[in-house]
């Protein structure tokens, strides 16, 4: 199927699904107790700058924080109320200042209609380039607005079977042995545990934690290999260390390096860095096995679950992973994971002032709430009236 015939099907299905939720009658929504959104009442975008405290120093190959920006958005319509978030880690370029700045062009009063999905995402994409945190910000809480109109969670919108959902990885950062062996019986809950690694202490990482923890381990570098040879050798080694996947292990310029440790590595290997929107899987299908889409990369739900669908289809292997955010942006991510082989969505519990609660994980799995848009409910009034 071709890119854009892809596009124009998925979008055709979210429609007819969300035409078929609907319990009022020909075009006017009406959520389940019945009530009919006003045709004219626009749709008002309010945002919020605020900063995620993390728990532990976060040190990845690229560097070390204990603070991420985010800004939490809220979309209302004649009384429901959507909430989002973009969440800006530094090494996307994005920060407080670039969000207020494009949220303060966009002019969200212009539309009535919630379920005007894809119109108002291409108005979205054109105010400027980029921008993908900001653009999800809207994104996530027209969904949100979306479903609580409708009465239903995103997940049956898109006709996903909730039981479907993947364990979740849990992050160990890199870090010295004692700290690395906490985050390990921190991790507890967790049937996957994601390792950072790419800073010249590889082994030493792995190996503390095999000196306490059998569990299946997956490997996210992060860039942090230059040479194929020894990414090679890293790649075998680590097969034997039950290890299932190798993520963004050498710099994403070095494409053909990539692709020859692909054909030869006994591990699939997951584009992350090297790839943010719908268009740049048709760059990484022929140089890795699988892809990491995010919706800060992507800009939202709705391509997220495009990405998740053509990829498929493609023959990849997928992955839904996050930034650390708050369990706004966790629970939009996961109404997609039923779609995908492997969710990394912690980010939530990585922080300790989260302002939503929302998807749950038990025993180590991703559970869906059975609430409408993306299921989360404030902890904390944010925005005054
Ligand atoms: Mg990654």
């Amino acid at each position: 199927m071709k890119k854009r015939e892809f596009i124009r099907c998925s979008g055709l299905l979210a429609g007819a699904l969300i035409a078929n939720s609907m319990t009022g009658c020909k075009n006017e929504p009406a959520n389940k107790s019945g009530r009919k959104i006003r045709k004219d009442s626009p749709i008002r975008l309010k945002y919020k700058p605020y900063t995620l405290q993390l728990r532990h120093v976060f040190t990845l190959a690229s560097g070390s924080r204990t603070t991420t920006p985010v800004v939490l958005t809220q979309l209302e319509c004649d009384g429901f109320t959507g909430y989002g978030e973009a969440s800006m880690p530094p090494y996307l370029g994005e920060s407080h200042e670039s969000v207020l700045k494009f949220l303060s062009e966009v002019n969200m009063e212009q539309f009535s209609d919630p379920f005007l999905i894809e119109d108002i995402t291409e108005y979205i994409d054109k105010i400027a380039p980029g921008n993908y945190a900001a653009k999800a910000s809207i994104d996530i809480a027209l969904h949100d607005l979306a479903g609580k109109i409708v009465g239903e969670p995103w997940y049956k919108l898109w006709g996903l079977n909730p039981s479907k959902t993947p364990y979740t990885s849990f992050t160990i950062a890199i870090d010295t042995p004692r700290v690395v062996k906490q985050k390990v019986a921190e991790a507890e809950p967790y049937k996957i545990l994601k390792v950072k690694l790419g800073l010249g202490n590889d082994k030493e990482m792995i190996e503390t934690i095999r000196e306490v923890s059998d569990k299946p381990i997956c490997v996210d570098v992060n860039q942090g290999w230059k040479d194929k040879k020894y990414a090679l050798e890293m790649a075998h080694w680590l097969k034997e260390q039950n290890v299932s996947f190798l993520e963004q292990p050498m710099p994403k310029e070095q494409t053909d390096d990539i692709a020859w440790l692909t054909q030869n590595a006994p591990l699939p290997v997951i584009a992350d860095e090297a790839l943010q929107t719908t268009g740049d899987l048709f760059k990484v299908k022929d140089i890795y096995s699988g892809i990491n889409i995010k919706l800060m990369k992507c800009g939202g739900m709705n391509a997220a679950y495009k990405m998740a669908f053509m990829a498929r289809e493609m023959g990849m292997k997928v992955m839904i992973g996050c930034m650390t955010e708050t369990s706004c942006a966790i629970s939009a991510a996961a109404q997609v994971s039923p779609l995908v082989d492997w969710a990394d969505l912690d980010g939530n519990l990585l922080i300790s002032n989260d302002v939503y609660e929302g998807v749950t994980v038990e025993d180590g799995k991703i559970t869906l709430r059975e609430r409408p848009g993306i299921g989360i409910i404030e902890l904390e009034k944010i925005f005054q009236d």
